[in-house]
């Protein structure tokens, strides 16, 4: 039994473990947290994030391969894992992909288009960035930032200042605001073998800066779409020479395609492939980094994940539903958190917005689902 070790140990680490024990795979999470809600493996918790922590070398010696759910780790650690063990996917894709600074340059190189951007260093640099760029233009973090944090959009010139001290970092990105029809999402899963894997494209529906809703297939989609983010993603793949998941977050304006930021690991927005298809997007992660070969990954229906944030609402009712699945993530209730999902799958769109909202509607503040 092969024994996979994840560094941190929240719900990605716990949905792998789930797709991953009946495959006879063991987990050994290693939380540097403090507050891990896997529930289930072997767990080590250290907060010290010393790389002579006898806990670690411990760790590195019972796990025949390292992965992560979370991929703002630093960078000294994955090093040493890479050292000591196997690490999938690699330092060199964490490296790129914590930082969206490096993962722009990266795009650049490949050809791969983007919303037009500048990286600064102080307020002046932002001002000026701001006045080429025209407003409207979001300032980000370069690095850190998730789910919307440490992002600040500025509507004038004025709020320079503003957004500056608000995001309270050294470096960022302004990013020309996008005028986007909708926002997709690909995932793809790559073995050391060579061998792809390419889920359909996802529609995701955010709010405040955290996804709500993804549907997969992407309704409507068409086909030369769906061809650019599949040969952009397999390009990353092939550059970063990334093994396990990647996940490229996307853009679809009136006549582009634009990606926006990628994650070197499975995603919110490929929840909905636990249900929806033959492998999830958790087993063929576990199946890429054990050089196992990868499972199907097209779409049994259109399929709809709908995220529980925050508070969890009327989970019996939802229950009560017999074509909702729920997934509750063993945490507990606060505002903006992640808590668990609910995937609902149907026959035609119309009969999906129908299920869609009819879950939604035992949940406190979900916004409505309007589908396409
Ligand atoms: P991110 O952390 O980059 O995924 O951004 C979080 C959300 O902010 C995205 O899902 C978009 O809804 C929005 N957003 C980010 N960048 C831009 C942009 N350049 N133009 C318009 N909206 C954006």
């Amino acid at each position: 039994m092969k024994k996979i070790g994840v560094l941190g140990a929240g719900q990605l680490g716990r949905m792998l473990a789930l797709a991953g024990y009946p495959l006879e795979l063991d987990f050994h999470f290693y939380d540097t947290s403090g507050s891990p809600s896997a529930g289930l493996g072997d767990m080590t918790i250290d907060t010290t994030s010393k790389l002579d922590n006898p806990a670690l070398a411990k760790f590195l010696r019972q796990v025949d391969v390292v992965t992560y759910e979370f991929e703002h780790l630093p960078l000294e650690l994955t090093r040493h894992i890479e050292q000591h063990s196997t690490l999938y996917p690699s330092s060199e894709s964490i490296r790129v992909c914590q930082n969206r600074a490096e993962e722009k340059l990266l795009f650049k190189k490949l050809g791969i288009p983007t919303a037009e951007y500048r990286i600064v260093n102080n307020p002046n640099a932002l001002r000026e960035a701001v006045s080429q760029l025209g407003c409207p233009v979001v300032a980000k973090s370069t690095t850190e930032g998730y789910d919307g944090k440490g992002q600040f959009v500025i509507r004038s010139i004025e709020q320079c200042e503003q957004a500056w001290d608000s995001i309270g970092h050294s470096t960022l990105i302004a990013e020309a605001f996008v005028d986007f029809k909708r926002e997709l999402s690909i995932i793809a899963v790559r073995s050391p073998s060579d061998e792809i894997a390419v889920y359909p494209l996802a529609e995701n529906a955010h709010q405040d800066g955290i996804l709500r809703y993804s549907t997969a297939p992407a309704p409507k989609l068409k086909a030369e779409i769906e061809q650019q983010a599949t040969l952009y993603i397999k390009e990353l793949l092939h550059e970063l020479k990334h093994v396990g998941a990647l996940t490229l977050e996307l853009f679809e304006t009136e006549n582009a395609l634009l990606v926006n930021e990628m994650a070197p690991r499975v995603h919110n927005s490929g929840h909905w492939s636990i249900e929806g298809a033959p492998c999830s997007q958790f087993e063929n992660h576990l199946r890429a980094i054990c050089d196992l070969p990868l499972g199907g990954t097209d779409a049994h229906r259109t399929t709809c994940m709908i995220n529980i944030i925050g508070r969890k609402g009327d989970i019996p009712s939802i229950m009560a539903l017999p074509y909702a699945h729920i997934h509750l993530y063993g945490k507990k209730e606060r505002p903006g958190r992640k808590l668990g999902h609910i995937t609902v799958q149907a026959d035609s769109l119309e009969e999906l917005r129908w299920r869609v909202n009819n879950v939604a509607s035992f949940l406190p503040d979900n916004p409505e689902f309007s589908g396409n």
